[in-house]
């Protein structure tokens, strides 16, 4: 859901045009508040129902959930289309190249540049979840919207988790984390710009790419959608 154009747009922000700034803190604003109204809403739901055993659960499963989506859009990334096609070349191809290309560039991007698309693609999701004035009392509902809460929390992290994971001298609390594979650490992101990057696609914590990589998942879903399309590999 949430990581659809997972890297900022260019790599030079002086050159960034000022409506995409304003537009990039109108999405985060927009995104912290909703996140903050559901999660008031949410709590409520809990203290009524006294479901407090969903959280953990839909904590785990929206933090797996995100991990898998940012391996999911980054191998699409990676994978099809070319920098120069229509529509999403600029958007979502040409950031995923670049960072191949040059994997710290991303350490030079700031807050908004890094981390406006991740919440602007959450918006949609989150405002159904808003107007459709949940969650009721029911476990499962309680559940969904709790799970929707860490999942978009976790895609919100997912470029920062990335950009530390290629930052020379992260904060102590960031190795902290990074030591304990809480979020995605150096070493294991390395795999990615080792070889001819077809395994580690997963940059949030890249816990699924134990799952995904023994099982060739993503190069046989490759496989499989160019045998369906009958479209050849550039790379
Ligand atoms: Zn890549
Ligand atoms: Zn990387």
């Amino acid at each position: 859901m949430a990581d659809v154009a997972f890297q900022s747009q260019s790599s030079n922000s002086a050159r960034r045009p000022f409506w995409i700034v304003c537009f990039e803190m109108a999405s985060v604003i927009v995104f912290a508040a909703l996140i903050i109204l559901l999660a008031v809403r949410t709590t409520a739901a809990v203290i009524e129902s006294k479901s407090w055993w969903v959280i953990l659960p839909a904590a785990v499963m929206g933090y797996l959930s995100a991990d898998f989506i940012s391996g999911l859009v980054h191998w699409f990334g990676d994978t099809f289309f070319e920098e120069d096609s229509p529509l999403i070349g600029r958007m979502l191809i040409e950031p995923f190249r670049e960072h191949h290309r040059d994997p710290k560039a991303m350490t030079r991007h700031g807050f908004l540049e890094l981390n406006g698309n991740n919440c602007l693609a959450a918006i949609p999701l989150l405002s159904i979840a808003w107007l459709s004035a949940g969650p009721g009392e029911s476990a499962v509902s309680i559940f969904a919207y709790s799970f929707l809460i860490f999942l978009s929390l976790a895609s919100f992290g997912t470029n920062q988790f990335h950009k530390w994971a290629h930052t020379d001298a992260p904060s102590a609390i960031i190795k902290w984390l990074q030591r304990r594979n809480l979020i995605l650490s150096p070493a294991a992101h390395s795999h990615h710009h080792r070889g001819d990057h077809s395994t580690g696609f997963c940059v949030t914590s890249g816990w699924m790419n134990q799952l995904l990589d023994p099982v060739k998942f993503f190069p046989r879903l490759e496989l499989g959608i160019r045998a369906l399309t009958g479209k050849r590999k550039q790379r």
